[in-house]
């Protein structure tokens, strides 16, 4: 009996023999991960695959390595123009023949490209939807041989997302006009009504799809209640990131410039993104982010969406997002090159309170209200768990982690409980006596008792709740009422009022139990000034450290000599394994990641002197 998987493995041997060699030869990386080989075997037998992976799991040599091993050019379809230039930088810095075209290019260059195209002597084309689509494009890609298309983004072909752009559903003439090309959609949005439409709108029902888990294992997530947000968070970069690249997420414009304003005044260097600037001066400051190390953005949501910056060490938001969805497609943008990373958040009250108060003032119709308010019970149930962070997200997702994870918040430092049943019903009388219309600051200075005109106003000194709630602190009644909110307990009104709800009787009556999160033990107060200072990776130390050092100097001057972002010359985990081996020679220098034959040609020597001169002066 023939044992299919040896017909299958012999059949795709010769082509994944050739694939080995372009992924050690011209990309310098040792093994593929287990699905990359996968796809790359289908794609290379013809057929068509559909890849759903975390961003940082390494999508683009699925379509990348078999542009090159077929006949024929790849055409890559990306949204984003603006990327696309990297891309094809960072290809070409290998010695792959790749090239992008799209309409704002000089048309000069356009022809260039077109003859290069129709002499087959490109690798890889990368072109945006709209120009793909174009009458003059489709019939000249109808003259030359294809290896394959490759669609990134592929949500993008979604209604669900928020990423939606209709050109995308018009990529389906691509599966009538070259029915014999293979083609491979990809993404890192996992949700199954995403990928159904992926396979419907793309006409790949029958292709296989390819799904890697969710997990980003080297993301430390910490999700931070209270306390203040601009201080706790120069707290995390001084701490954790110094100097380095990083995204903070802010709900508002205005909130966006201050932080921006606030950081850069504290020694960060920080600048701002948000759809009410000018063009020119968020193109400026994108720019700026992806070719200079160690910018913080302060930006709002509007920044990311296919930032392929592989070394924003951090991601922070200093508020709510909008539900687990966007928090792990926005945390995801930290971290791509496989070293550590951090997620950070921190929210409070104010805005679980704006959070449910938007909802509750859409003009949405009732359908979609219950889908989002789902949403957001889950997003603020996964805030405020003292579970392992990974297995409550991964849980949302339909995927079991029946682990801890070790890296995030709560497994490092599990949180305290408390049995809180009394001060639920200490708060929530309070809210119900006061006549269910007052914000979480007057509940609070009735229950301390305080002496305020407010509470003389209204009488509030005459209740039967006026000052029953000594024995806990302000602080620690915001994290009580934070806590009721999030739980659903309380809601606001328009006003911010906070009310009963239906599930809030059981625990007033004490017929409930209910535990609530410990505050944290207070922040540190700490007040380091001036400028952050940019600390080595944290496997590096003493000489290590230095030598990296000098290694990413030398970098920065071959990225400035370019134009080209430094990460396009060598990711930090060369300079790492670099730093670490100290190869002396040629030979030595390949076995660094990342050091494809090219590579070693062009930049062996400068940072092989680099090392040299750095063991000559130790001696
Ligand atoms: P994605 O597009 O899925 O976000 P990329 O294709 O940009 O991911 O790859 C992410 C990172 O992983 C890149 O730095 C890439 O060099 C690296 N990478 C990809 N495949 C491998 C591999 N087989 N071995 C080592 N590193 C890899
Ligand atoms: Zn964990």
């Amino acid at each position: 009996m023939p044992s299919p998987a040896r017909t299958a493995g012999a059949a795709d041997s010769g082509g994944m023999t050739e694939a080995k060699k372009i992924l050690r030869e011209t990309f310098g990386l040792r093994e593929f991960h287990k699905l990359q080989g996968e796809i790359i075997g289908a794609l290379l037998a013809g057929r068509s695959a559909i890849v759903i992976m975390p961003t940082g799991g390494g999508k683009s040599l699925c379509y990348q390595i078999p542009s090159m091993l077929r006949g024929g050019t790849g055409i890559v379809v990306s949204p984003l123009i603006a990327l696309m230039k990297d891309q094809v930088d960072a290809l070409r810095q290998h010695g792959v023949r790749a090239a992008c075209l799209n309409s704002g290019m000089p048309y000069d260059e356009q022809r260039r490209v077109m003859r290069d195209l129709r002499g087959g002597n490109l690798d890889m084309l990368y072109v945006a939807p709209e120009r793909l689509l174009t009458d003059g494009t489709l019939a000249m890609l109808g003259e030359i041989q294809l290896a394959l298309f490759a669609i990134d983004e592929a949500h993008c072909v979604s209604r669900w997302g928020h990423d939606f752009r209709p050109e995308y559903i018009q990529l389906s003439i691509l599966a009538e006009r070259f029915a014999n090309v293979p083609r491979i959609a990809l993404t890192a949005t996992a949700d199954e009504a995403t990928r159904r439409d992926i396979a419907e709108r793309l006409a790949l029902r029958d292709a296989k799809q390819y799904t890697a888990g969710l997990d980003r294992p080297n993301i430390t997530y910490t999700i931070n209640q209270e306390g203040n947000a601009r201080r706790a968070l120069l707290e995390f970069i001084r701490e954790k990131h110094p100097g380095e690249s990083g995204i903070v997420y802010c709900l508002s414009r205005n909130n966006v410039d201050q932080t921006a304003k606030w950081l850069s005044a504290n020694g960060v260097r920080a600048l701002a993104y948000h759809a009410g600037m000018d063009k020119d001066a968020r193109e400026k400051n994108q720019t700026t982010f992806l070719r200079e190390d160690g910018v913080v953005m302060a930006a709002t949501i509007a920044f990311g969406m296919g930032i392929d910056k592989p070394d924003v060490r951090f991601v922070a938001h200093l508020n709510l997002p909008k539900n687990i969805e966007a928090y792990y497609q926005e945390t995801g943008r930290a971290g791509r090159d496989g070293l550590p990373a951090s997620a950070w958040m921190r929210y409070g009250l104010q805005d679980i309170v704006m959070l449910r108060q938007m909802l509750e003032n859409s003009e949405a119709g009732e359908d979609f209200k219950r889908v989002e308010q789902r949403k957001i019970n889950a997003l603020l149930e996964f805030c405020e768990s003292p579970d392992c962070r990974r297995r409550v997200m991964f849980a949302y997702f339909g995927e079991t982690y029946d682990r801890t994870c070790g890296n995030c918040d709560n497994c490092m430092h599990p949180p305290e409980t408390w049995d809180g049943s009394v001060a639920a019903q200490k708060a929530m009388s309070c809210a119900a006596r006061t006549g269910q219309r007052f914000g979480a600051a007057h509940l609070i200075s009735v229950l301390l008792g305080r002496d305020t005109e407010k509470i003389r106003r209204f009488g509030h000194d005459k209740l039967s709740v006026y000052g029953i709630g000594g024995e806990h602190g302000e602080a620690e009644w915001y994290s009580i009422f934070r806590q009721l909110t999030a739980a659903g307990l309380l809601a606001p009104d328009m006003h911010g009022g906070l009310g009963l709800r239906d599930g809030s009787r059981a625990v007033l009556r004490g017929e409930e139990q209910i535990f609530f999160r410990k505050l944290p033990p207070r922040a540190r107060a700490k007040t380091r000034s001036g400028a952050a200072q940019a600390k080595p990776p944290p496997m590096l130390h003493g000489e290590d450290a230095e030598l990296f050092e000098k290694l990413r100097a030398a970098r920065l001057t071959l990225s400035r000599e370019q134009n080209v972002p430094p990460y396009v010359i060598f990711h930090n985990a060369a300079l790492i394994e670099m730093a670490l081996a100290k190869p002396r020679n040629a030979r030595a220098m390949e076995e660094v990641p990342g050091v494809g034959q090219v590579k070693l040609e062009r930049y062996g020597g400068v940072f092989l002197d680099v090392i040299e001169k750095f063991l000559r002066a130790r001696g």
